[in-house]
């Protein structure tokens, strides 16, 4: 990725209505545009951290064994109806439309409804069962505050697995493997040592569901935790018999405010009793299927990743989620130096790595300003003074020192 071909500029202010930090410094390293309050743009370098987070989630959700499928954002309501969950109070952040004859319909905030009604289709056997099946697709909810950037929007892509299972102990394992799945998520997008699996209310089939929780100042969210067992309560379920249950003391827990990141749910048969999701057993019976749900904002964990890693200057993205493995400065516009940069881009690009090429004709100030604001891991820098020593100038993003390293190997070499 050139710089000179990219139309998005960075910022050296944020604007003033922005007040978390993450959304502060992703407008201006212009990785989003705010197209309204509580709806951003992702831009060019935006999309590429938030598809690297799309990427690994899907990853794991596919070592999990589930399938992808895109259901539509647009929703009939009589499967919401069937539920009892068309009404705007019992969902009160519902996005509802008119087609052209007076049919009502939403803009989907969740998809259990629609789902299980087109899992009848397909399901009428134990045969047919367990099924894991999971999308990445644009949710909207009508949030009555959103304030923190990407972090809480009106429009947001979510990644929602759900599971039909034909007994509880079916589910139960999966529920875990789930878990399993979304720890090593948030470790691989560098926010597992911030993240905690934290208790949190149940509905009517399971005592509690499961969130992931990291631990950020501008979390919405507060919780009790316990940073030796690693886990945490949610202030909505905090009881001293809660404490009690799970086997933790008062004295340990620190209350703290956290984002939830991720949530994974035991659903038992309410939708399949409600949307009759049945199947026939080994031995005849009828039975509806057990469910469970698992969703994930990809956005927000892009979000809370800014929150949690950045200097003055701007972002320090782990290198798993990073725009590109290397940010490739050129000083100067003169011949030997375009050459030699233009060179080291082909050659670093033919060795697997991703770059941003800062091609553009402007001042050293400038451009290292703006390498620390994309922050990409590694800086490489080729001018007229290392072309000297035939060398590039490697820096690490969030660090001081830099040393030369010579132009044949930088392309291949192991950068550290
Ligand atoms: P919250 O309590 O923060 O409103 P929720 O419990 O309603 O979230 P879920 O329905 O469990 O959210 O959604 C699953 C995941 O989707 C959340 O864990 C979060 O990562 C993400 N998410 C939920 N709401 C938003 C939003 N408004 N903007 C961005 N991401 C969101
Ligand atoms: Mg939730």
């Amino acid at each position: 990725m050139k710089l000179s071909q990219v139309f998005t500029k960075t910022h050296k202010e944020a604007p003033k209505d922005e007040t978390a930090i993450s959304a502060q410094l992703l407008l201006r390293g212009g990785f989003i545009y705010k197209q309204m309050a509580g709806a951003y743009v992702m831009l060019p370098l935006g999309l590429r951290v938030l598809n690297k987070i799309i990427a690994i989630i899907r990853e794991e959700m596919e070592a999990a064994g589930g399938v992808e499928l895109a259901m539509t954002a647009l929703q009939p309501k009589e499967p919401w109806l069937a539920s009892g969950r068309w009404d705007d109070k019992v969902i009160d952040v519902w996005f509802k439309t008119q087609l052209k004859n007076g049919t009502e319909v939403g803009l989907g905030n969740t998809h259990e409804e629609p789902l299980t009604a087109l899992m009848r289709e397909y399901v009428s056997s134990y045969r047919d069962l367990p099924r894991y099946t999971y999308q990445f697709q644009t949710k909207f909810r009508n949030e009555l505050r959103a304030k923190s950037g990407i972090m809480r929007t009106r429009e947001f892509i979510m990644k929602d697995l759900y599971s039909f299972s034909r007994n509880q102990g079916e589910h139960d394992k999966f529920y875990e493997r789930m878990q399993a799945a979304y720890t090593t998520i948030f470790q691989r997008l560098g926010l597992g040592d911030h993240t905690y699996l934290t208790f949190a209310s149940g509905g009517s089939f399971a005592k509690f569901s499961h969130e992931f929780q990291t631990v950020t100042a501008a979390g919405e969210d507060t919780i009790y935790l316990d940073k030796t067992k690693k886990i945490a309560i949610n202030e909505e379920v905090y009881t001293d018999e809660v404490v009690k249950d799970l086997g933790l003391k008062k004295d340990d827990l620190q209350k703290v405010a956290a984002a939830e990141v991720g949530n994974i749910f035991t659903l038992g048969t309410k939708y399949s009793d409600a949307l009759d999701l049945k199947f026939t057993d080994e031995d005849g019976s009828v039975k509806p299927v057990v469910m469970g749900s698992y969703g994930l904002g990809p956005a927000r964990a892009m979000g809370v990743i800014a929150e949690l890693m950045h200097d003055d200057n701007g972002i320090i993205w782990p290198a798993a989620v990073a725009p590109a493995d290397v940010h490739l400065v050129r000083l100067g516009e003169a011949d030997a130096v375009v050459k030699a940069a233009d060179k080291l881009y082909a050659d670093l690009e033919s060795a697997g790595k991703e770059v941003i090429y800062d091609d553009r004709d402007e001042s050293a100030g400038a451009k290292f300003a703006d390498a620390d604001l994309i922050g990409c891991p590694i800086r490489l820098t080729v001018s007229e003074r290392t072309l000297k020593e035939h060398s590039a100038e490697l820096k690490h993003r969030g660090k001081d020192a830099t040393k030369l390293i010579a132009l044949d190997k930088a392309a291949t070499a192991h950068l550290t």
